[in-house]
């Protein structure tokens, strides 16, 4: 049986006729930017996560930096983020230029909240919190240590759609919470788009202001903007999935919990929720000191894997500027050469599961 990390064509199948009739909808009504389906998305995603304001923007990333430049944290400011993460969580803080303060996950793949206090000085300003892989990060923590700081908080919930810690959902904890629809997302468009969350009504004027060019009224400029607008066809057919959303996530849940009962290997590690915290199952990422065999002997039986991530930001090209060596985060590097994630998607037949499992109870 062949099964690969992801199949988004299935998550589009599973609701067809919806996708379909939105498209078309859109398509003939003639307004694609700015529109009625991107106000409606930003209200129901507003409503689903309980944030006062959603605001849609282009992608991710541009959530990531538009966020720390509202805030005004740039240069000589230090921003503390997790060593174990996608670059584009850092690439939000150094684009305004701030300097990322890195700090080593715990057992859960998120930021070790007993190493953050040693990293603040005076120049620190905000802390970005990932929720890496779709599970939630110890936030009563965090806000502790924000407050006794006066620290701001921006949230990284790319992978954490309807996330929970204590019952609250990733990305209403903080200042801003950033999300991305990148289409293999949990709440994944057909195309780019991102958003974030607020509960300040200046932040989110800001935000809608400055993703159009730094204008509120056409032909009338405030400042420097960018363009930054998720499209109406983006939004509609967003809006299509944020309908299915719960029993999304809980069709994730339920091939997770299914993989944590059946999958015993002495050689693998499986992923673990800190107390508190949901998971929604972005990926599912497991660790094995013997890797690449793993990879291999997976390989041969057509099942395809990813290494999220095998370079760790800190020793990518890209921030060799930073001066940080091989050894500087031992635990963070380790974990790049240990971690993969196995294949789990909207859509995976019990099958594919149980091939899966299989295979990896069966690897010695
Ligand atoms: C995907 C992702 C981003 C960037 O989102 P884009 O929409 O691709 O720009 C940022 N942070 C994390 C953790 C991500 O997984």
């Amino acid at each position: 049986m062949k099964i690969m990390p992801n199949r988004m064509d299935r998550g589009f199948y599973q609701f067809q006729q919806e996708f379909e009739d939105k498209a078309i909808e859109i398509l003939r009504s003639g307004w694609y930017i700015l529109g009625k389906e991107l106000n409606l998305f930003e209200e129901e995603f507003a409503a689903y996560t309980g944030a006062k304001y959603c605001i849609g923007l282009a992608s991710g990333l541009d959530a990531l930096w538009i966020a720390f430049r509202l805030l005004n944290i740039g240069k000589n400011d230090e921003v503390i983020v997790q060593g174990n993460t996608y670059i584009a969580s850092v690439m939000g803080i150094t684009m305004n230029g701030a300097t990322p303060i890195f700090v080593e996950p715990d057992d859960y793949f998120g930021i070790d909240i007993d190493k953050i206090e040693e990293k603040i000085t005076k120049r620190t300003k905000a802390i970005l919190v990932v929720h890496l892989y779709g599970m939630a990060s110890r936030m009563d923590k965090i806000i502790e240590l924000c407050k006794k700081y006066n620290l701001r908080l921006i949230e990284d919930c790319a992978q954490s759609h309807g996330a929970y810690f204590n019952d609250q959902m990733t990305g209403t904890f903080g200042d801003v919470g950033c999300f991305s629809f990148y289409p293999s997302k949990n709440l994944g468009a057909f195309g780019d788009g991102g958003a974030v969350l607020v509960n300040d009504e200046q932040l989110a004027k800001d935000f809608r202001i400055f993703r159009n060019y730094g204008s509120e009224r056409r032909y009338y400029n405030k400042f420097v903007g960018a363009n930054s607008r998720l499209d109406e066809i983006q939004a509609g057919l967003l809006r299509v999935k944020l309908k299915h959303i719960q029993e999304l996530t809980k069709e994730k849940e339920k091939i997770a919990d299914y993989y944590t009962e059946s999958i015993h290997n002495g050689k693998i590690q499986l992923p673990r929720l800190v107390k508190g915290a949901s998971g929604v199952w972005h990926q599912y990422v497991i660790r094995c000191e013997e890797r690449e065999r793993l990879i291999d002997y997976l390989d041969q039986k057509e099942i395809g894997t990813i290494i999220h991530y095998p370079i760790p930001p800190h020793l990518s090209e890209a921030y060799q500027y930073l001066g940080h060596k091989k050894g500087f985060l031992p635990i963070t590097e380790h974990l790049a050469q240990t971690v993969l994630s196995i294949p789990i998607y909207n859509g995976m037949t019990k099958e594919e599961q149980e091939y899966v499992i299989d295979a990896l109870n069966s690897f010695d």
